[in-house]
């Protein structure tokens, strides 16, 4: 079994027999990967970290060759994201953004990118207001950066350019000009200033991208269309983008 050592955020955790846990993190090194760590209910102070979701820790583990599941044996805090744990919306957006992670990432597929980029919006959290724009920037950019980006330059079946009306198709994954149409009827349409948006995120900084104006129907098709898609390609709904949908709804982020 070889030693390793890496950086990892907490996605999801869950009790394992009497004493253990069973935690997926996603690593800077490795991507998303499984561990197991021994004896950390019946002793807390076990490991340093508390393992909190959304952390950031230093991991070291044992690589197991022959099971998905690898032995952690030294779990040390890095960043606990404090101020964000103030906020409840804020709470909401960094579970979701586990959660994306945790559905959408392969196992054991490093991806640094997606790891820094996990890094920046949650540190951008823990100050800005915009927590809804920053967990519409993180859906873009995960999808951008983990081969679902959506074809948004050309009609995705001709390749002609589209400039006026044009619809979306979630089965085909991008844009479809007006002699298309008839390749997905469920597209749906969808403003150009929305194409824009999408794509002008892809190419900038979370930094930059926070200064971004967006007017309140942008904004609200966005949201739309980016849970249509990843619901699509996840093939389920994130439980936790109904809770925030179902908070926001009682009026909880007001
Ligand atoms: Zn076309």
């Amino acid at each position: 079994m070889a030693i390793l050592k890496t950086q990892a955020f907490v996605l999801k955790r869950y009790d394992l027999r009497e004493t253990s846990l069973l935690v997926n993190f996603y690593t800077r090194d490795f991507g998303k990967l499984t561990g197991e760590m021994k004896g950390i209910r019946k002793d807390p102070r076990k490991f340093a970290s508390t393992v909190d979701s959304f952390s950031l820790n230093e991991i070291v583990f044992y690589q197991r060759r022959n099971s998905s599941v690898h032995l952690i044996s030294q779990c040390d805090s890095c960043e606990h994201f404090g101020p964000l744990r103030e906020s409840i919306p804020k709470i909401a957006a960094a579970t979701v953004m586990m959660d994306l992670l945790d559905a959408v990432m392969p196992p054991e597929d490093k991806n640094p990118e997606i790891f820094d980029l996990t890094r920046d919006v949650l540190t951008a959290l823990c100050t800005a207001r915009d927590f809804d724009k920053l967990l519409t920037i993180f859906k873009i950019r995960v999808l951008s950066l983990s081969g679902f980006k959506p074809h948004l330059d050309s009609c995705v079946i001709c390749g002609r350019k589209v400039f006026m009306q044009c619809k979306f198709s979630l089965k085909l994954g991008g844009l479809l000009c007006p002699h298309c149409l008839a390749r997905d009827v469920q597209g749906r349409t969808i403003f150009r200033g929305t194409v824009a948006t999408i794509m002008h995120i892809e190419k900038n900084t979370v930094g930059a991208n926070l200064t971004l104006g967006m007017n309140p129907q942008i904004k609200r098709e966005l949201e739309a269309v980016l849970n249509a898609f990843l619901h699509f390609h996840v093939g389920k709904e994130l439980k936790s983008q109904r809770v925030m949908q179902s908070l926001e709804q009682a009026g909880a982020f007001t």
